[in-house]
């Protein structure tokens, strides 16, 4: 019998996109739209939660954006507040109940929250409430902020949202949805991306700038790391609960996560990538005859390893761009169907040719290897694999999903080492310096570069650690 499988595409994947909106009589609408434009952000549920200043209703359910939503639904969504999220799930937990945003009934009403980012010590703070009498439902890190918020005693909602945050240790971009507010909140080092927008007199409060530009609102700032902001009737009014940090904004958004047209951190992510390849081909020329990307992964970087370089792109590969996560497999053998279901070379361009072949990042290296495969099997002459990115030598606490770090190729191999695994004809990174460069950070102090160098900014407990591979972020995928 035919059986579905999941698609091993082998990457790092983020976990979540958040969209909110204040003040506008299409507020479901406009979120349904925000949550679109985040789709590459988490493909596997999606959720809105609206206010009408009396009634806080939520749907949400497993399934794209616009699977989950059409009009009947979007029609019992009522109100001119909303906030939205749109998740990736691993293996283990697909399923409806962790679907984003919780919404919840405590002593000072309704609240709704969502949440982009990884905490680092929820399991303690979990086990420190559970003995305090605390049921769980989830193996969430988003219920224990909701535990904490429902036990403050504080009056003003600002107070009972800071006292709880200031317990948390690690990456958060929140939302949260009461009757009356909407309150955006970013962890002190900004791991994760949090912008303000304005459509009208509606204010907005999104991951990425691409969701803004769907419905034609403006952009005008980050949500700086460590600021609460609160939005009501009365107008945005911003808080620094938290004591301050130095800055730990994630590199791996602008090597791979975000969308190229978005601008993250400050500063468009595309412009990233071309100069991530042009600092490739400084590094890491090749005797080649054309460059050719790993579709979409590697689009920008190989645009800008062809304009350093002076090779001519050509794309040598073809990506299906409406495969899942999961399909049927025939029963007939394919060789390597997961990675040929989404990508087919080109022969006419490939053959006979010596080939730059540019990807972001290699995780495992099984991806990598059947891809090279396919290259030279269509006629390539040579394949120079070109990354750009360091070696990825540790998993991420801070909110992606990752393989565990004997998982990670580079962990365990060096260069020389992978090139053999993934059969290339050479193999070469970016370097430390050179991504840093790249992002416009040359003196490092702004982003989180961990999974490539090992120090992580917001250290992790060895019980906490255990707890993240079992239920955070490094499951299998
Ligand atoms: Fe981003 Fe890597 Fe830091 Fe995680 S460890 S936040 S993926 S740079």
């Amino acid at each position: 019998m035919s059986q579905k499988v999941r698609v091993d595409d082998d990457r790092f994947h983020d976990r979540c996109g958040l969209f909110g909106i204040f003040r506008h009589g299409e507020a479901a609408n406009l979120t349904y739209l925000g949550l679109y434009a985040l789709q590459h952000r988490g493909q596997e549920s999606a959720g809105i939660v609206t206010s009408d200043g009396e009634k806080v209703r939520c749907e949400k359910g497993m399934g794209l954006v616009n699977d989950v939503f059409d009009d009947k639904r979007l029609q019992a969504l009522p109100g001119d507040r909303a906030i939205g999220h749109v998740r990736y799930s691993t293996a283990g937990d697909t399923v409806a109940e962790n679907a984003q945003p919780y919404l919840i009934d405590c002593h000072r009403g309704p609240i709704a929250v969502c949440h982009n980012g990884n905490l680092v010590n929820a399991a303690t703070l979990k086990q420190q409430l559970e003995a305090a009498g605390a049921i769980f439902q989830s193996n969430s890190d988003t219920e224990v902020i909701l535990h904490l918020y429902a036990r403050s005693h504080k009056e003003r909602l600002e107070d009972a949202i800071s006292a709880s945050l200031t317990k948390l240790m690690g990456a958060f971009s929140l939302l949260f949805l009461t009757r009356d507010s909407l309150v955006a909140a970013r962890d002190p080092w900004g791991f994760r991306p949090l912008v303000v927008g304005t459509l009208g007199d509606a204010t907005i409060v999104t991951s990425e700038t691409c969701a803004l530009d769907l419905i034609d609102a403006e952009y005008v700032r980050e949500v700086e790391p460590g600021e609460l902001l609160v939005i009501d009737a009365s107008g945005m009014r911003s808080f620094r609960p938290f004591p301050p940090e130095p800055k730990a904004q994630c590199v791996f958004e602008h090597v791979y996560f975000a969308r190229p047209d978005s601008v993250v951190f400050g500063r468009n992510v595309l412009e990233s990538r071309l100069a991530l390849g042009r600092q490739l081909a400084r590094e890491a020329p090749a005797a080649a005859d054309i460059v050719v990307p790993v579709p979409d992964s590697g689009m920008g970087a190989a645009l800008g390893y062809s304009e350093e370089s002076g090779l001519p792109f050509q794309w040598g590969l073809i990506r299906n761009h409406y495969v899942g996560r999961t399909f049927i497999e025939p029963k007939q053998k394919v060789r390597s169907f997961g990675v040929k279901v989404k990508l087919n070379p080109v022969p006419s361009v490939l053959a006979g040719k010596r080939v730059v072949l540019i990807d972001d990042s290699i995780v495992r290296g099984t991806t990598s290897r059947k891809i090279v495969r396919m290259v030279r099997e269509a006629g390539a002459r040579e394949v120079h694999m070109r990354i750009s990115s360091p070696p990825t030598t540790g998993p991420c606490y801070y909110g992606i999903d990752t393989p565990s770090k004997h998982e990670l190729i580079a962990a365990t191999h060096d260069v020389e080492e992978i090139r053999q695994h993934i059969e290339a004809d050479s193999l070469g990174y970016l370097s430390h310096e050179g991504l840093l460069k790249a992002v416009a950070d040359p003196s490092g102090n702004r982003f989180c570069t961990a999974c490539f160098s090992g120090r992580y900014p917001v250290a992790v407990s060895q019980p906490e650690e255990w707890q993240l591979q079992l239920f955070g972020s490094h499951k299998q995928l």
